[in-house]
């Protein structure tokens, strides 16, 4: 059987880096599910939402996703190609979170991260892990921090990959995206009622960690 940890939370919070930390500690994989929404929105491209249901199902049919490596050295691939750094702009987030609320997009990727569930032990980390796709998961951890906290994190993610952003653009992008995630019909944004609430706001990355592994390793 396969262990899964799920990290859920709003844009910015830290879910990856938890999950990455996570994942090395266990000595497992981590899945970056909101990286799987980011590489369907830039497949798709920006059209999509016009698209007829017919059209969309068969784009999603030749989709393929497969996980190798672990720890921080996990590598998540979309058909042949490793789903790299193209998608980390707050454009294609907000691309993904459009997509996001399309019934065919979230079937499809929920039962694609369910298989991969199958197959692999992971810390599972995104909007839906703990209510949706992994139910069942002994540990659950909701992220939440102040939206002007996750706006500026954010932000010196990006400078550090040499996207440099605007940080009140970001603020308000962030913002507009949480709400369209927590108010959406299906699978909103919102903890698992046995998921453990972690406020980061006032936390320290390092604080953050202790407080997951303090739960997981009981
Ligand atoms: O976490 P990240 O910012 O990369 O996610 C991009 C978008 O993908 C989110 O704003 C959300 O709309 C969508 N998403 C989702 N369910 C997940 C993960 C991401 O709806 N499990």
């Amino acid at each position: 059987d396969t262990m899964i940890v799920t990290i859920d939370g709003p844009a910015g919070v830290g879910k990856s880096t938890m999950a990455r930390l996570l994942a090395a500690e266990l000595g497992i994989a981590y899945l970056d599910t909101g990286a799987m929404f980011r590489a369907v929105a830039w497949r798709l491209g920006d059209g999509v939402q016009h698209w007829e249901p017919g059209r969309l199902e068969e784009e999603l049919g030749w989709i393929e996703f497969s996980l190798e490596g672990s720890g921080a050295e996990t590598r998540l691939r979309l058909n042949r190609n490793l789903v790299g750094d193209e998608i980390r702009t707050e454009e294609v987030g907000m691309w993904a979170s459009n997509v996001a609320t399309m019934l065919p997009v979230r079937g499809f990727l929920k039962s694609a991260q369910q298989n991969l569930g199958q197959r692999f032990s992971l810390v599972a980390e995104g909007r839906d892990m703990g209510t949706v796709v992994f139910p069942d998961a002994p540990h659950k951890f909701f992220l939440d921090a102040d939206v002007k906290v996750r706006a500026k994190r954010r932000y010196d993610q990006l400078n550090g990959m040499g996207k440099p952003a605007d940080l009140k653009a970001l603020e308000a992008s962030i913002a507009k995206r949480d709400e369209q995630d927590r108010n959406r019909a299906v699978a909103p944004l919102k903890p698992a009622d046995d998921a453990v609430l972690v406020d980061s706001s006032a936390m320290t990355k390092e604080q953050v960690f202790a407080r997951i592994l303090e739960v997981v390793k009981g």
